[in-house]
């Protein structure tokens, strides 16, 4: 869908102080004014960005300029950003947090933070409701037996030709099923010493 949008950056009005962030609106006037109130908000979870910070070290929102750059319709905001991107370059906007358009790294490495964050909130609720959670699993565990165990022949079924499928040792070429494989490697293949060739 394509949008009218945008894209302008903020600069001090002195010249001496080298700051300069873009960004892109389809509302000028409106983002105008909500980079006025947010700049100096604590309540604002914008309120450390690397902008606002800049804004309150020098004199305030107050003592930046917010000029328009290109204003267009785009074909639809992917468009939008990476031309965003274009200006961020070429001025060196060193006021903006993050990049217009994610890279497939960038996505990566966000979700890889995002899970570690996840999994160290998770750890902290389970130490602090261990009990309670204990309890939850075992009531749970009662309650549905049933279905459990049902789910557990179904699923020892689904896997019964799998275990029985025969493969072969890598190290002594022994023919066993997968089942008995694993045992046999660490029973017996991993005890003697590894084969020369
Ligand atoms: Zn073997």
């Amino acid at each position: 869908m394509s949008i009218k949008a945008t894209i302008y950056k903020i600069t001090c009005k002195d010249p001496e102080i080298k700051g300069c962030y873009v960004g892109s609106t389809k509302n000028f006037a409106v983002r105008k004014y909500l980079h006025k109130q947010t700049f100096n908000n604590p309540k604002s979870k914008e309120y450390n960005f690397k902008k606002n910070v800049f804004f309150r070290e020098n004199g305030g929102f107050e003592n930046f300029n917010m000029e328009v750059i290109r204003e267009r319709v785009f074909n639809d905001k992917k468009e939008m950003r990476e031309e965003e991107q274009l200006f961020i370059n070429q001025l060196g906007a060193n006021l903006n947090d993050k990049r217009a358009i994610l890279t497939t790294e960038d996505i990566e490495a966000d979700k890889i933070k995002n899970k570690g964050r996840r999994r160290i909130e998770w750890q902290k609720y389970y130490s602090k409701n261990k009990e309670k959670l204990t309890e939850k699993r075992k009531k749970w565990r009662e309650d549905n037996r049933e279905q459990h165990n049902e789910y557990n022949r179904l699923y020892r079924e689904k896997n019964k030709e799998k275990r029985n499928e025969k493969i072969s040792c890598e190290k002594c070429e022994k023919v066993l099923s997968r089942n008995s494989m694993s045992k046999h490697r660490r029973f017996y293949c991993e005890k003697i010493s590894p084969v020369v060739n």
